[in-house]
């Protein structure tokens, strides 16, 4: 079957075998890539429409006791300066996005889980549920926690929660992480954050050492078993003071170009078998290419996250390299991302939560039973 049959069949609801979407990612000529973008672009308008949702991204704390191969905010990492927000700080900002009409939030932040952080995340929550109520749609990404940690951060007020699976085959994840690092504890994590009625998400990094096509596909079919609400994936960007830097393995992209078109792909095929979840527009893309992120609002992505982190932190959040608008104050990046999505023919849908349509038929369906 030829691209065109295939992209046509996906946008009529039908399920692709996993063989046909391995052979849509490995189209490598730029007219059939084109071709396989514009269909995830038109599958997000089909499945979950033409607004796109901004969420206010704030970057609590790189403190981490996660020691991840790949990332700027590693434990062992000891040149990366640490910091830690607090609450007053949190809820301003937070607050702020509130009265700009940001109809959401995301609170992220290295993996801790000593009871100083737990709880001031807890006490943020209240105070938030407290002056927003439900209008506010708060997202967490806070790693791996107890499952008495997320009962209680859903409890006050957590709406929904992200937490990268990073990648579905195990044997990879084990050489991207320490030992102490399971694949399975993320697993648990991820079902039981669907337990407890969070709106969940999950995604991975695309152009990891070792990783390949069927690597990729078996990503996008795990997303889709677990029934996940929220996507968030985005390429992997080498850091060049972490591990896996001098990894040896091949990679399937070699050049930033070559990385943002993977990206947009995996954009795009996500799109087009997980219908009517919410995808984000990775950060990541972005330090790829000055429009990455705009690029993959029209490949299939419906959400954008402004960052709002105090500016004298943004740049500590180093992730990865070349990460942008590290200088830009929050208000900026409202104008600046708003000016860009729409200068694409976007529309940002403010003050409205947008939650995940798949998240909202979910629990239509469960609660008829
Ligand atoms: N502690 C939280 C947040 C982690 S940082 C958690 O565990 O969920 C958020 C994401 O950044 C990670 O899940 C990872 O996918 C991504 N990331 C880290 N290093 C990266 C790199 N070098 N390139 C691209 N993405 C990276």
């Amino acid at each position: 079957m030829k691209h065109g049959d295939l992209l046509s069949k996906a946008l009529n609801n039908e399920d692709l075998l996993a063989s046909e979407l391995e052979y849509l990612i490995s189209l490598e000529d730029d007219h059939s890539v084109e071709a396989l973008l514009n269909a995830g672009h038109e599958g997000r308008i089909k499945w979950v429409g033409e607004s796109t949702f901004f969420r206010g991204l704030i970057e609590c704390s790189n403190i981490c006791v996660k020691d991840c191969y790949y990332c700027g905010i590693r434990k062992s990492l000891h040149s990366t300066i640490r910091y830690e927000m607090d609450e007053e700080e949190i809820i301003k900002e937070a607050f702020w996005a509130y009265e700009q009409g940001y109809g959401s939030i995301v609170i992220q932040a290295g993996e801790r889980q000593d009871d100083h952080f737990i709880l001031m995340i807890d006490r943020v929550l209240k105070e938030l549920h407290s002056r927003c109520g439900d209008s506010l749609g708060i997202t967490l990404s806070l790693g791996e926690q107890l499952t008495s940690t997320y009962q209680r951060w859903r409890d006050s007020g957590a709406h929904r929660y992200l937490l990268r699976i990073e990648t579905s085959n195990s044997e990879l994840y084990q050489s991207l992480h320490p030992d102490d690092h399971e694949h399975d504890s993320r697993l648990s994590c991820l079902k039981d954050l669907k337990d407890l009625g969070f709106q969940v998400g999950t995604g991975i990094m695309a152009g990891l050492p070792g990783q390949n096509y069927q690597d990729l596909i078996g990503d996008i079919l795990f997303m889709k078993n677990l029934d996940v609400d929220m996507v968030g994936l985005g390429p992997y960007i080498p850091h060049s003071e972490t591990p896996l830097y001098s990894d040896t393995r091949p990679r399937l992209t070699e050049s930033p170009d070559q990385s943002l078109t993977l990206g947009l792909k995996m954009v795009a095929l996500t799109r087009l078998v997980l219908r009517d979840v919410n995808i984000a527009a990775a950060t990541a893309l972005q330090s790829l290419h000055p429009t990455g992120r705009e690029q993959a609002l029209k490949s299939g992505a419906n959400v954008i996250m402004p960052n709002l982190t105090l500016t004298t932190f943004r740049s500590h959040y180093s992730l990865y390299e070349n990460k942008p608008c590290v200088g830009e104050a929050a208000d900026q990046c409202k104008g600046c991302l708003q000016s860009r999505v729409e200068h694409t023919g976007g529309k940002i849908a403010f003050h409205q939560r947008g939650d995940s349509p798949h998240y909202l038929k979910r629990m239509k369906t469960e609660t008829s039973i």
